[in-house]
């Protein structure tokens, strides 16, 4: 049997069990398991360093440990490094083991068109603003990034050599990855947290928002009103999570599979 999870604390919200092992079902690979592993920051090091022994070939890494995630790696990909966290480990037969980052290109996997020259607005310099503002500045685009912290926006932009903004300007695509999402209630206080109107959605062609859940975000209903390209968190989730399943087991993910299962609990 060879094992692969998710690690967090909580994770038990997690759709990736569900995801990833109705697409190992579909692969035919059913001598491998996929579980969520509950895991508390003052014992992920111990943890994870276990893992390899007890017979595990990788596991996906979820809040609050990307950046240990990445910390404790033998080996990490330039993609891991750059962004400072790592979403997928995988254990060597030798006890090594290698941090990746498959978020970045997970988002980029999920765009309907090629952002190189194309200006992009990410908003939020938190973990995932990191990955989406890498990933956009590798992929060739002009990337902006707006925070609600401007501060945290300005380190950010210095660090990736891309500029930080203070209003929500125009773009071809334009990346919710602040936690400004499912929880809000009542549509118009989105609105108040980001600096956007739902009329102004026709100031981009695509909208991403990173938050998953049930149901659609205020942000992509405006979106979807104003004729732009909608990407949700669940695509992104799936995209990321096809190029773990990749790294792990060699073999291309099942992604009608893996969607229908992400949507459906
Ligand atoms: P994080 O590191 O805690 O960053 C949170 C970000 O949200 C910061 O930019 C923060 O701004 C901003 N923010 C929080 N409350 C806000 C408010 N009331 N108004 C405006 N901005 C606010 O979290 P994260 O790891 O980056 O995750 C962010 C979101 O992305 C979460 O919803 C998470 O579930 C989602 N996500 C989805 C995927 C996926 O696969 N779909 C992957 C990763 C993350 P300040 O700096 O001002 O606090």
């Amino acid at each position: 049997m060879r094992r692969l999870g998710v690690l967090g604390w909580p994770v038990g919200h997690s759709r990736s069990p569900a995801m990833q092992r109705a697409a190992l079902h579909a692969l035919g690979l059913d001598d491998w398991t996929y579980q969520a592993l509950p895991v508390p920051p003052e014992l992920f090091d111990e943890t994870v360093r276990a893992l390899g022994a007890a017979g595990f070939a990788g596991a996906n890494v979820t809040i609050p440990h990307k950046r240990a995630a990445l910390a404790l790696a033998d080996a990490a990909s330039e993609a891991a490094r750059a962004i400072g966290a790592a979403n997928t480990l995988s254990f060597g037969a030798d006890g090594t083991i290698a941090a990746e980052n498959t978020d970045a290109p997970g988002l980029l996997d999920t765009l309907p068109f090629d952002p190189r020259g194309e200006r992009a607005l990410v908003l939020g310099a938190g973990g995932a603003g990191r990955a989406a503002v890498w990933a956009l500045r590798e992929a060739g685009a002009e990337v902006l990034v707006w925070n609600r912290t401007h501060e945290r926006a300005v380190d950010l932009a210095r660090e990736m050599g891309v500029e930080a903004v203070t209003a929500g300007v125009a773009a071809k695509l334009l990346v919710n990855s602040t936690s400004v999402g499912l929880g809000v209630a009542d549509p118009s206080v989105t609105f108040k947290m980001l600096p956007l109107s739902a009329d102004s959605m026709n100031a981009y062609a695509c909208v991403v928002d990173l938050a998953y859940g049930d149901g659609t975000t205020a942000l992509l209903q405006a979106a979807q009103r104003a004729g732009a390209a909608t990407v949700d968190g669940l695509e992104i989730l799936v995209r990321q999570g096809a190029r773990s399943l990749r790294i792990w087991t060699g073999q291309d993910a099942p992604l009608d599979v893996m969607r229908r299962a992400a949507r459906a609990e």
